[in-house]
């Protein structure tokens, strides 16, 4: 009998989660847990990592799973890479569910970087002030410039102490929209962004905020994976499901 893991932590999850349990197929849905709050699946839902590639091996071994469909952030690769290991060693098909990456339009003024390293090198030496719109796991990245003013936007507040002096926190969980993001840009005085190309539409105002306001946008590009079978909309994943035998065909 099929049974489904998907990795979670996304909107896009969250949208698979809700058609999934339309059907028949048996699933599970992964949190990291790294967040207080969570979005309540309408599926089984397990919450921590799983112990690295061994601990996924020995997960999908002892709980038979059949079918995984990788539906976390694009820049939650150390989950991405081990759910490619993990699949291959434990023979179960892998399915990555992932937004496509945004790109630029007119009026846009954006600087794309390969990593945070090169974000905070992208930043001028003169004293700016700068929203990460990146999460929390890389900022101590940006302590190398601490002539700027950082404005963080985080899902919880912080537990720890930050680990940059010159530092304002907001907290928000999205969507958010383009009247919020323009008001809190312009609230800020903020003078550049930087965003990691996460892509999809949830986090996408704050781009075009900057667009408006011809703020300066420095984009950090995804990480790069190992090759994998990837579908960028629940459609594409449901007929995933179906060529692979997890659910009937769709439409028959
Ligand atoms: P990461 O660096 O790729 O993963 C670190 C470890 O967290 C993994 O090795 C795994 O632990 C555990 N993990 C991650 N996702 C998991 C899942 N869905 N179920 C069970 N364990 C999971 O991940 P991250 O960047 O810290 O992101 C953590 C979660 O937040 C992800 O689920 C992601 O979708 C979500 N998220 C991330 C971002 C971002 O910018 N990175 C943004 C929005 C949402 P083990 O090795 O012990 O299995």
């Amino acid at each position: 009998m099929a049974y489904l893991l998907i990795l979670g932590g996304t909107t896009e999850a969250t949208h698979l989660a809700a058609a999934v349990s339309q059907g028949e197929l048996r699933s599970v849905f992964s949190y990291a847990g790294r967040t207080g709050s969570r979005t309540i699946q309408p599926l089984p839902t397990r919450v921590g990592g799983f112990g690295g590639v061994e601990g996924l091996v020995k997960y999908l071994r002892e709980e038979r799973v059949t079918h995984v469909i990788d539906a976390t952030h694009p820049f939650a690769d150390k989950m991405s890479r081990n759910a490619v290991s993990a699949c291959t060693q434990a023979n179960v098909p892998l399915l990555a569910l992932e937004r496509k990456p945004w790109e630029p339009k007119a009026g846009d003024c954006w600087t794309l970087v390969p990593t945070m390293a090169h974000a905070v090198e992208a930043l001028p030496d003169a004293a700016s002030r700068v929203f990460l719109a990146i999460g929390k796991k890389t900022i101590a990245t940006f302590a190398a410039k601490p002539q700027h003013h950082y404005l963080l936007r985080l899902v919880d507040p912080p537990e720890l102490d930050l680990p940059l002096q010159n530092v304002s926190t907001v907290i928000a969980r999205g969507p958010f929209d383009v009247a919020g993001d323009s008001a809190l840009l312009r609230d800020n005085a903020i003078t550049h962004l930087v965003a990691k190309n996460a892509g999809g539409a949830g986090a996408e105002a704050k781009l075009t905020a900057a667009r408006h306001l011809r703020i300066p946008v420095i984009l950090v590009d995804r990480p790069t994976l190992p090759s994998r079978e990837i579908r960028d909309s629940v459609s594409g994943a449901m007929d995933w499901l179906a060529s692979h035998g997890a659910i009937l065909e769709r439409g028959v």
